[in-house]
């Protein structure tokens, strides 16, 4: 067979065996409703308290703070309508950057809509917010604060602690998505001082179409789905059993080997960027050189085009992603990298690859070797380059 290697894991996760062989049993057997009251619903019910519980234990929280959703976007979506309709009386506007995930950005424009006002904060080269900037935007009507922990494209992670003690201090709720962080940096909500933050099962090796949200104690806000009275009456549907189970499950695989998880995408990643770096010129390396996911490398390539550098990159077997949004039917660059202050041509030319936990060595040495040669044989093409080269 020909020779694959997937470097997305930041678009998702394979499940793992033992994620897996958990949560087979709930797909036959075990198939009671939670709801109900009989045996086969008590063992349904008895699954979902049990990863509710190993969730809450991985984040210093309390099994009643935490929901499960039906993914990322559906949590972030909860919490920024949520908190918004519910605090509607005490102000409209909403504090959030210019580089959150789609999730976060498109439920902000969709408020502004209706009658709410949305800062978007800037962010420095690396991608970070400035925390006077923070300070200035607050208003009395301020009611939020949602800002990402870690980016899902370029990487960089973002002074949450520092953040929530502004929030604290003026008596604003804050959320943070933390997809790209569970799993990937140490995470205490207590000693974050953030009120909502929310996870998605598929980023950290459990399966698809699950997710969950931290919801300290006391905050109030409105449900999303309405309908039954599961989740403490806060979210409807009755809940995707099997696939919580699972996400409990690789909640606890991700936490009790962080640091063997993160030193290994870290020297994986190290490699990598060494490997690009000598063997490639005329290449950017973006994001923050330490403050980032252990497992990300974000670069752009001069006077090349991302898309075909990913169609080549996949004609040899390499799965990346490319920050450039044409694949979704547009022609402009990522917002996140207009935010850092890239220049359209330059992150034309830019290439993610998130290593993860089945990464190895030599397919970090494959993809050096290919994206050499790769590189070369496009710009071969540029005339830009050309000329370049020429001048030197
Ligand atoms: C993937 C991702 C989401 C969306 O999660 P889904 O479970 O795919 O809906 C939200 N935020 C960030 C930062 C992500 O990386």
């Amino acid at each position: 067979m020909k020779k694959r290697i997937y470097l997305d894991y930041s678009a998702t996760t394979p499940i793992k065996k033992e994620v897996l062989d958990e949560m087979m049993p709930y797909f036959s057997e075990l198939y009671g409703n939670p709801s109900s009251i009989y045996s086969f619903g008590r063992e349904a019910k008895k699954a979902l308290d049990f990863a509710r519980d190993r969730i809450a234990k991985a984040i210093g929280a309390t099994s009643k703070e935490i929901f499960f959703t039906g993914g990322g976007s559906e949590a972030d979506n909860w919490a920024i309508k949520g908190i918004a309709y519910a605090n509607r009386q005490k102000g409209n506007h909403i504090i959030t950057t210019k580089t959150e995930h789609h999730a976060v950005l498109h439920v902000c424009q969709y408020l502004e809509k209706n009658g709410f006002e949305v800062t978007y904060l800037d962010v420095d080269e690396y991608g970070i917010i400035d925390l006077n900037q923070l300070r200035e935007a607050i208003t009395d009507k301020t009611i939020l604060i949602t800002i990402m922990f870690v980016n899902n494209e370029i990487g960089t992670i973002q002074p949450i602690k520092e953040i929530g003690k502004v929030a604290k201090e003026r008596g604003i709720y804050f959320h943070t998505d933390a997809v790209q962080a569970l799993g990937n940096v140490s995470i205490d909500v207590k000693e974050l001082g953030v009120d909502l933050m929310n996870f998605s099962s598929h980023k950290i090796y459990g399966p698809k179409g699950v997710g969950a949200i931290y919801i300290k104690k006391g905050v109030k806000l409105h449900p999303l789905i309405h309908g039954g009275a599961q989740e403490r009456k806060r979210r409807a549907g009755t809940e995707n059993v099997s696939a919580i189970v699972g996400f409990g499950k690789a909640v606890e695989l991700a936490v009790e080997n962080l640091d063997g998880h993160i030193a290994h995408l870290n020297k994986l990643r190290d490699k990598l960027i060494k490997g690009i770096q000598e063997n490639i010129d005329y290449v950017k390396l973006n994001g923050h050189p330490t403050e980032r996911h252990p497992g990300n490398v974000h670069v752009c390539f001069e006077f090349i085009e991302g898309e075909s550098l990913l169609l080549s990159l996949d004609m040899v077997g390499i799965a990346g992603s490319s920050g450039s949004a044409c694949t979704s039917g547009s022609l402009d660059p990522s917002h996140v990298l207009m935010a850092i202050g890239l220049t359209h041509e330059i992150a034309h030319g830019s290439l993610r690859l998130t290593v993860g936990d089945f990464t190895t060595e030599e397919d970090i040495d494959y993809v050096i070797e290919n994206l050499k040669v790769i590189v070369d044989r496009l710009r071969q093409m540029s005339p830009l380059y050309e000329r370049v080269k020429g001048g030197q």
